[in-house]
C-alpha cells in the first residue's frame, strides 16, 4: 500500500480574469470550496488509482476538519492515524485566471502539528510499500518519516513542493524525487533546467521532472532515461496536476509497475485532472486512467 505523511487544507477557489496586483480589487467570475492540500490531494489520487492508502496528517476541531475527514473516508482512505489539532484546519486561498494559471496563499494551521511520529505512525511506516511526502508539513517530520521508512526498505518518494533546500540526510533516504520545472531549478540551483535536473539526478536514484503540458522527464542513476509526452487536452484548471501525478505514480509503483510504466500511468492521470475545476473533484479513478491510456 501507499502511506502519505502530509498536509490537508480547505481550498477556497475564485475564478478571475487575471491575477490582481497589489492594491487592486477584482470581481471573481466564480467561487467554490474544495478539499485540498498537497498531502490530501496526493492521498486521494493514490487511493483512486487503486492503492490501499493511509493518510498521516492533522486537521482542526472545526467544520473544515470534518469536511476533510469525510473526503478521506469517502475514498476508503485509512484515517486511523489522522491527528486532531487545537489549531484551525489549514486553508488555501486560490485564484485561477482565464489561462488556467493560478496564484495561491496558504495558512498552514493544523498542518504545523504534524510533528513527533507516534509508535503507531512508525509501525505503519515500517510496513508500507511506498511512503510519499511533500513539503507542506514541518521538515523535521519529513526527515524522520523518510528515515524510518527507508530503514524498513519501503520505497520513499518526495514531491519537493513547495520548493525548499533539502538536507543531505533526507536526500540519502529517498528513492524517488518528483519536482516540476520551477522546483527543479530552485533545488537544483540553476536557471538552466537541464543543469538543475542533472544536479538532482546525481543525488537521488530516480528523479522525475514534470513539464506541464509537455509531460515529464525521467532520470535514473544520474542520467536521463526517457520522456513521457502528455496527451493533448484542453486544460481548464491545472491546480493539483502535480499532486495527481505523484499519487497515481505512487499507487502504480506500490502495485508493482515498472518505473516507466508508472510514469506513463501518472501522466495520463494528471492529464485527466487538468480538464475539470478543483483539485480533488478532478482526480480520476483507476478505470478512467486505464481507459485514457488504452
Ligand atoms: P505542477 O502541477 O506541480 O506545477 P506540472 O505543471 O509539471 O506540475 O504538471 C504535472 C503533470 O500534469 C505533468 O507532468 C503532466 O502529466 C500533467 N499536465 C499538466 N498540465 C497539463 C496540460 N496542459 N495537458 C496535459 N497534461 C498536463
Amino acid at each position: 500500500g501507499v502511506t502519505i505523511v502530509g498536509s490537508a487544507n480547505i481550498d477556497i477557489v475564485y475564478g478571475v480574469e487575471r491575477i490582481p496586483g497589489p492594491g487592486e480589487t477584482l470581481l471573481a467570475s466564480s467561487a467554490a470550496r474544495y478539499p485540498g492540500g498537497k498531502g490530501l490531494n496526493q492521498t486521494v489520487a493514490a487511493a483512486r488509482a487503486g492503492a490501499p492508502t493511509t493518510f498521516i496528517g492533522a486537521v482542526g476541531h472545526d467544520e473544515f476538519g470534518e469536511e476533510l475527514l469525510a473526503t478521506l473516508t469517502d475514498d476508503q482512505i485509512d484515517t486511523s492515524l489522522l491527528r486532531r489539532s487545537t489549531r484551525a484546519t489549514g486553508q488555501a486561498f486560490i485564484m485561477v485566471d482565464a489561462n488556467a494559471e493560478n496564484a495561491i496563499v496558504v495558512s498552514p494551521g493544523a498542518n504545523a502539528d504534524v510533528t513527533a511520529l507516534t509508535d503507531s505512525d512508525r509501525a505503519c511506516l515500517q510496513s508500507t510499500g511506498v511512503l510519499l511526502m511533500q513539503l507542506e508539513i514541518p521538515l523535521d517530520t519529513v526527515r524522520e518519516a523518510a528515515a524510518v521508512a527507508h530503514a524498513a526498505r519501503a520505497t520513499v518518494m518526495l514531491n519537493a513542493a513547495p520548493a525548499h533546500a533539502l538536507p543531505a540526510q533526507l536526500l540519502a533516504d529517498l528513492d524517488v524525487l518528483i519536482v516540476n520545472e520551477h522546483e527543479a531549478c530552485l533545488i537544483g540551483a540553476s536557471d538552466d533546467l537541464a543543469t538543475a535536473s542533472a544536479t538532482l539526478a546525481a543525488l537521488v536514484p530516480r528523479v522525475i521532472v514534470t513539464l506541464g503540458a509537455a509531460g515529464c522527464a525521467l532520470y535514473e542513476d544520474g542520467a536521463e532515461v526517457g520522456r513521457v509526452a502528455a496527451p493533448r487536452v484542453a486544460a481548464v484548471d491545472t491546480t493539483g496536476a502535480g499532486d495527481t501525478f505523484c499519487g497515481a505514480f505512487a499507487a502504480a509503483i506500490s502495485d508493482g509497475a515498472a518505473y516507466g510504466d508508472a510514469a506513463e500511468f501518472a501522466t495520463h492521470a494528471a492529464a485527466l485532472s487538468v480538464q475539470a475545476l478543483g483539485a480533488v473533484p478532478s482526480i480520476p479513478v483507476r478505470a478512467a486512467i486505464e481507459e485514457a491510456r488504452a
